[in-house]
């Protein structure tokens, strides 16, 4: 029989006793997905209430004496397997906030932060930076004093960025959107010269019935996943994933969302909740269990979104139950669908951002947020700098703020050092597909089978799901690939791809 991953003695009642402290993340866990789903709207007073009550119980079970001690015992345990190495330091990483981060610190950040997200939601609706701007600037401050308390070693956007991705820094991801930019901002005018490139496409202006689109994800999601007893989709006002725990997983769709749109997010999504589900399962209780490193996470969604979802022969192959949501999409050929999906147009809004021009967006985002923490730049000048940047790299400009500055929800809640995840996960995306197109073939022949859909998700467990968080993101790539994190894979793989439609 195969030796347990958590099998060290002290290990495994370090673990006994975490279980309390990942019984009260579940029910947060829960607490949060019903809170986005089902809760009547007055009831977020008691939720956030009863959340913060949580939050600051679980800290204190974390600061136990007892915990602590185990802790370091374990910490000089002989013989660790890279499993039971991880599990110390990823309590060692919670540890350091709490240890680091006064509570009056995080009392006054999460008051802030919250009052701000209410004032940021305002602002958005009533297109009115001005009713963010104080709030922002507030935030903009604490997040600094944050990097200051956390500590970095170069630059104090990186203790922000290692909140989101342990261990990432400036330098890193300075390095990384240095060698995508002008390359995609290469190929964008390459697509906008091209005769076939076009700004919309006739099927984005069908009215959808939003009971069938609905179907449609539960059919995707039926097709593609091998047990649907762990997984189930609701709505949301934002689409998002959640593990709540072993063989309970749940994502959610936008309920006014077109086709193309729920499509998308629909196997975006799945992506996420494929990389929990198929986590080790000795892992489930300990805080390795499911992922937590955003690169390696957004590198899975982005992979069941691209390299799937826009793939021409799964497309074929679901194209009978697409023209159930809505039988005037039988007047278009796969070639038309696969156009359509695959639409490349510089736009303002970075969420309905097309493969190639989405990371421009978030190189804007970078850079702001880089010189923002330098205190280069001030809040009160974002909107204007904002509108030049896009005009700069993209060659639009939005008229409004609401399609501007104000269309993220991530500053108003604090997160600044996240952006650059989404772009480097996409990256890390492509050297997957890269791995396994070399060992089991071409993702648009495998996709044709189920089995072939089957293929895939093995191979994503073996070499990355099982793990859960053990590996940072460049090590688990190098282990499971021999190869080293870089942009090359991403871009060989746009240019090769949009060469061919455009
Ligand atoms: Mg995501």
């Amino acid at each position: 029989m195969e030796e347990k991953k958590l099998n060290n003695s002290v290990i495994k009642e370090l673990m006994e006793k975490y279980k309390t402290i990942w019984a009260l993340s579940h029910f947060g866990s829960l607490a949060h997905w019903d809170l986005n789903t089902y809760m009547p709207e007055e009831g977020i007073e008691s939720r956030a209430e009863a959340l913060a009550k949580l939050a600051v119980l679980s800290q204190k079970m974390f600061l136990e004496k007892d915990f602590l001690s185990l802790i370091k015992k374990a910490e000089n345990e002989k013989e660790l397997n890279d499993y039971e190495k991880a599990v110390i330091r990823l309590l060692n990483r919670s540890l350091k906030y709490y240890q680091k981060l006064p509570p009056e610190f995080i009392e006054e950040f999460t008051k802030v932060t919250s009052e701000a997200h209410v004032a940021w939601k305002n602002a958005k609706e009533q297109d009115n930076f001005s009713l963010f701007a104080p709030f922002l600037e507030k935030i903009v401050e604490l997040v600094r004093k944050k990097a200051e308390l956390l500590g970095y070693e170069k630059h104090p956007y990186d203790a922000l960025l290692d909140e989101y991705e342990e261990g990432l820094t400036t330098e890193e991801s300075e390095n990384f959107f240095s060698q995508i930019k002008e390359p995609l901002k290469n190929l964008i005018s390459y697509i906008k010269k091209s005769p076939k490139y076009k700004e919309e496409h006739e099927l984005e202006k069908h009215e959808y019935d939003r009971e069938k689109i609905k179907a449609f994800a539960n059919f995707i999601l039926t097709y593609i996943h091998y047990n649907m007893k762990h997984l189930r989709i609701d709505l949301s006002p934002h689409p998002f994933s959640t593990y709540i725990g072993k063989g309970d997983h749940r994502i959610t769709m936008r309920p006014k969302d077109n086709f193309a749109k729920t499509y998308s997010s629909t196997m975006h999504e799945y992506g996420h909740a494929l990389y929990d589900i198929q986590t080790h399962e000795d892992l489930h209780y300990s805080p390795i269990g499911g992922g937590t490193s955003l690169i390696i996470h957004e590198s899975q969604s982005r992979f069941w979104e691209n390299f799937i979802g826009k793939s021409k022969t799964f497309l074929a192959s679901i194209y009978g139950e697409m023209k159930k949501i809505n039988p005037e999409i039988e007047k278009y050929s796969i070639d038309d669908i696969y156009h359509y999906i695959n639409l490349v147009k510089p736009s303002l809004i970075r969420t309905e951002a097309d493969e190639v021009t989405y990371h421009i967006h978030i190189i804007i985002r970078f850079e702001l947020e880089k010189a923002l923490i330098e205190g280069k730049i001030k809040v009160s000048e974002l909107p204007r700098i904002w509108k030049d940047k896009y005009q700069e790299y993209l060659g639009i400009s939005p008229k409004t703020d609401k399609e501007g500055v104000l269309q993220d929800i991530h500053w108003s809640q604090g997160s600044i050092g996240y952006f650059p995840t989404y772009s480097m996960g996409t990256a890390l995306s492509a050297l997957w597909k890269k791995h396994i197109e070399k060992e089991l073939g071409k993702i648009d022949d495998l996709v044709k089978t189920k089995e072939g859909i089957r293929k895939i998700q093995d191979w994503l467990k073996e070499k990355i799901h099982k793990h859960g968080a053990t590996y940072l993101y460049n090590e688990l790539l190098q282990k499971s690939t021999g190869e080293s994190f870089s942009a090359k894979a991403l871009l060989d793989y746009l240019e090769e791809k949009y060469k061919a439609i455009y």
